[in-house]
């Protein structure tokens, strides 16, 4: 039996998978448990569990917890504390990493990106097979280029990240901003009678079709994967961004691209299955 995590900036998820079907369920809120405690009530009443592994919506590298933004951390070093502990193999990567693999996967290509918008704006990149990582293992944090200034504060401390107008947590910003008080929808933006609400949507929308340009550009990717609340709740966008990324990227990286939106529910989940099998 294999233990699998998500543990997301609103919700822990897991599930108890045998190969890969999953058995039993878990669900608990990022900001009230520990996630390594959380872990551990799972694992004493399951003793069967021979692997751990975990997607996490925040930086880690080889093992550790670096940066959590959202989610309660116990403890950093977390796959020694397994280990030592409990004599269980962990795996642990950064969300994104996790749902690329996914993606990868189910559509059976070497060379993908996933580009994620929901609170904030992810990426993960295959590249001939394998994940784009970098030293830190931040090599894809797209949310966090500079694009313009804004009059607030992105999580990483500067003023101009791109995630500041293309996010759900950007939409928040701007709508404090401009003193909207209607819910922070695409429907209620847009039916919205005050110009601030129109002005919202279309700087999100050019912001989105510049950030997947640039992936395509960057990275020349067979299959771009849309994924995340936003853009399952606005399938429009994906007519969008197909109909004017012309304009946003380099004319033979679209040549033979095709852009879909994702059709998993739990991409980061089944992504972090694939963990144990990988040497990455
Ligand atoms: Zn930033």
């Amino acid at each position: 039996m294999n233990l699998v995590v998500d543990a997301g900036g609103t919700n822990l998820r897991a599930k108890i998978f045998i190969q890969e079907e999953s058995i039993k369920s878990f669900n608990a809120k990022s900001d009230e448990v520990p996630l390594a405690k959380w872990i551990e009530t799972i694992i004493q009443s399951n003793p069967n569990i021979k692997t751990i592994s975990i997607s996490y919506a925040g930086q880690v590298r080889n093992g550790k917890i670096l940066y959590s933004p959202n989610i309660k951390v116990d403890v950093h070093d977390i796959r020694q504390y397994f280990s030592t502990k409990y004599n269980l193999p962990l795996f642990i990567e950064n969300d994104l990493t996790c749902a690329v693999l996914a993606e990868a996967k189910a559509h059976k290509s070497d060379n993908l990106s996933a580009l994620y918008v929901g609170t904030g704006l992810g990426l993960g990149v295959v590249d001939n097979g394998k994940i784009v990582k970098g030293a830190q293992s931040i090599s894809t944090e797209i949310g966090h280029i500079p694009y313009k200034d804004a009059p607030f504060k992105c999580g990483c401390g500067r003023e101009n990240c791109i995630e500041l107008f293309a996010s759900g947590n950007g939409i928040k910003k701007w709508m404090k901003e401009y003193n909207l008080t209607c819910k922070a929808t695409f429907t209620s933006l847009k039916e919205n009678r005050n110009i601030k609400a129109k002005i919202i949507l279309d700087e999100f929308e050019k912001a989105l079709l510049y950030s997947c340009g640039n992936v395509i550009t960057l990275f020349n990717p067979d299959i771009l994967v849309l994924g995340g609340g936003i853009l399952h709740k606005n399938p429009y966008l994906l007519q969008l961004i197909k109909e004017n990324i012309d304009k946003y990227a380099l004319n033979t990286s679209i040549k033979n691209l095709k852009i879909v939106l994702s059709n998993l529910s739990e991409a980061p989940l089944l992504g972090a299955l694939l963990l144990k099998d990988l040497h990455i």
